[in-house]
């Protein structure tokens, strides 16, 4: 079914890095230097957002703080997540039919698989994907900062779902 939510599923191979500094800390130190304060409803967000890892996307976002009875209106939210973008705190993750977020700051680096039918997104670590961004890199004269790569398809069970076919042939 199309326009579920996009989910994260289990188990989560990856496990946060440890850093020194609490994405509260790194936040407010990015609006300094832009000459902004980290104000009462940026708190509550961010704190909202490093509660838990999981890729989300604006709506759901408000849609969590309204259901933790937290007062934080829309444009805010969308000005914060551009924010926490720029500071590198959070990532952006183009999928097919949305733009959803993870946090990048305390994070490993890892890429995606999309499934278009349930909006699940399953997480996983290469090491050839990024010896190819390095191999890659070089023969331009790049200096990699990162990369983007999405597998779009089915899960294992949309893919089920929609080939009862095949499931009979494995019978
Ligand atoms: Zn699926
Ligand atoms: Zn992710």
């Amino acid at each position: 079914m199309p326009g579920g939510r996009v989910t994260l599923a289990d188990p989560i191979p990856l496990s946060p890095l440890s850093v020194s500094d609490s994405p509260e800390d790194k936040f407010r130190e990015f609006l300094e230097i832009r000459g902004e304060k980290l104000t009462e409803p940026r708190r509550v967000l961010i704190r909202q957002i490093f509660d838990s890892h999981k890729h989300f996307d604006a709506d759901e976002l408000v849609a969590d703080l309204r259901a933790a009875g937290r007062q934080v209106s829309r444009s805010t939210v969308y000005r914060t997540l551009r924010l926490l973008v720029e500071s590198g705190l959070l990532r952006e993750l183009r999928l097919t039919n949305r733009t959803a977020y993870e946090h990048d700051y305390g994070y490993p680096s890892h890429d995606h698989l999309h499934c278009s039918a349930c909006n699940t997104v399953v997480e996983f670590r290469n090491d050839e994907i990024r010896h190819l961004r390095e191999v890659v890199s070089r023969e331009h004269g790049f200096r990699p900062s990162g990369h983007r790569f999405v597998i779009t398809g089915l899960c294992p069970a949309c893919s089920r779902a929609r080939s009862p076919r095949r499931r009979l042939d494995l019978i």
